[in-house]
């Protein structure tokens, strides 16, 4: 009998991944993605990757018949995605079946964010309510509201569709219009700030996009102004945001994605019109089953038919075989 094809799965990943794959690959467990952990002549066994977190360089360098990387997310960044195609491996994401997670939580801690709820439940819990009478109106409302999304892509769009439904008008930024939408576009950031009340960020980490939301793009949103962070902590000059909350620049924001997660800057954590969340967007069990789905259905597509179900763009690659 054929030895079965081995797939390395450093470091923790959903439990649903590995009861799909066991009975087929070979499950080849490291603490983490650190070559040392992996002798030389294991690593040559191994043949493809599940993995939610990072893999770097050294790591794919480490994995001399490696074809391909199935990461759990729809954002990739902790792949070294040119280091995998240079070698010629596929990289798999998990596109879509996140969208509607992900849009329905925006949809959520925009309204947490706009009407205070988290803090009004608070009062609640906290006797308040009893002692001293009704929660104090909130001076912010979605009433009347322009919003703009920027990174108008699977799941913009989804957002995008769910605002529709609360009356506010929609514009975006990318970095070429989307074509076929009924939203106005705005060739930068700035502009777009500019235009809006409300600024929604769900674009991808990558150089293009460092600390794009910094202290210009805080004041042309303005005093008025919410943001709304569900992409990546990346994004945003998170210095800049914790000054901008704590001088008015803007009104309030909700983050749900850090710089440097776990680690939330205490300027942040003071800020009383900030809402923020421990990086759930997409963190129901629904939502994450159908993740770990995909990762799994990736590399049995690639091991049995030849062709990945999801390769991200930088590795639009076939399985070579014989
Ligand atoms: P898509 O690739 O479908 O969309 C990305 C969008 O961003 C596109 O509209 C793209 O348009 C735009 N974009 C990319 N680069 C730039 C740039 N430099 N300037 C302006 N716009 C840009 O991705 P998804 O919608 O599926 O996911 C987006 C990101 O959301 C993920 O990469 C991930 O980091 C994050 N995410 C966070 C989650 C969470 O738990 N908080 C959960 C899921 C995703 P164009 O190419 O025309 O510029």
């Amino acid at each position: 009998m054929a030895a079965k094809t081995r797939i390395l799965v450093p470091g923790t990943i959903r439990e649903r991944v590995l009861d799909r794959l066991k009975d087929v690959f070979d499950i080849v467990r490291i603490e983490k993605a650190d070559p040392a952990l992996l002798a030389r002549s294991e690593a040559a066994s191994i043949s493809g990757v599940a993995v939610s977190g990072s893999f770097d360089a050294a790591m794919i360098e480490h994995l001399p018949s490696l074809e391909i990387i199935a990461s759990f997310g729809v954002g990739y960044d902790g792949v070294d995605v040119s280091a995998a195609a240079g070698r010629g491996v596929v990289v798999t994401n998990t596109p879509d079946v996140l969208n509607d997670e992900v849009a329905d939580t925006t949809v959520g801690l925009l309204i947490n964010t706009v009407r205070r709820l988290p803090q009004a439940e608070t009062w609640l819990r906290e006797g308040r309510w009893t002692r001293e009478g009704a929660f104090p109106l909130t001076p912010l409302s979605l009433r009347g509201r322009r919003a703009g999304i920027y990174g108008l892509g699977r799941i913009g769009l989804a957002i995008a569709e769910r605002l529709k439904g609360f009356g506010v008008e929609i514009a975006y930024h990318t970095r070429r219009p989307r074509e076929g939408v009924p939203y106005a576009y705005h060739p930068s950031l700035l502009e777009l700030a500019e235009a809006v009340d409300i600024l929604i960020a769900i674009v991808p980490k990558t150089a293009e996009t460092h600390r794009t939301i910094d202290a210009a793009v805080l004041r042309a949103l303005g005093p008025n102004g919410v943001l709304i962070n569900v992409g990546r902590g990346w994004t945003v000059d998170e210095a800049a945001l914790a000054a901008a909350l704590h001088d008015g620049v803007i009104a309030a924001a909700g983050l749900d994605v850090f710089y440097d997660e776990p680690n939330v800057p205490e300027a942040l954590l003071s800020a009383p019109n900030a809402t923020l969340l421990p990086h759930v967007a997409s963190a129901s069990v629904v939502t994450r089953d159908a993740m770990a789905d995909l990762v799994a259905d990736n590399l049995l597509a690639w091991f049995e038919r030849g062709a990945a179900l999801t390769p991200v763009p930088e590795t639009p690659l076939s399985r070579k075989t014989g």
